[in-house]
């Protein structure tokens, strides 16, 4: 597919809503339970809000209770990249969509069994599809 991501941020401007652009191109970060996908529970596949990338799917949502959309699973192995946060006085690490760059939130090692990840995402910076999974 065609590589067609914005070159440069007055790009994303134009592309991006004003919120969308506070999050994934400023690395912002929406209220705690906030987002629309927060509590949301339909089945089928949640792509990045910047540039469509596949992402996560229904399948490993769960109800974090921590205010964002909660995942235990990326959807591809290189769908997702990490990057090292020491802002705001913690030590985190930051994910981000590997295709266009743009912040999606962190993740944590606090997740359920099996695997204890939990990626802590913005609902803003993803777009859900009703689709098999
Ligand atoms: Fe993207």
């Amino acid at each position: 597919m065609k590589n067609t991501n914005p070159t440069s941020e007055t790009e994303w401007k134009d592309k991006l809503s004003d919120d969308e652009y506070q999050v994934l191109r400023l690395k912002g970060t929406e209220p705690p339970h906030s987002g629309k996908y927060n509590i949301h529970d339909e089945i089928g596949n949640y792509y990045c809000a910047g540039c469509d990338a596949k992402l996560f799917n229904s399948e490993s949502k769960f109800q974090s209770g921590c205010g964002w959309p909660s995942f235990t699973e990326k959807i591809e192995d290189d769908a997702i990249e990490y990057i090292r946060d020491k802002s705001h006085g913690m030590i985190r690490t930051e994910v981000v969509c590997a295709s266009c760059k743009g912040h999606l939130g962190h993740v944590f090692n606090d997740g359920p069994k099996p695997n204890y990840i939990r990626y802590c995402i913005n609902s803003i910076s993803l777009k859900f599809r009703p689709e098999s999974v």
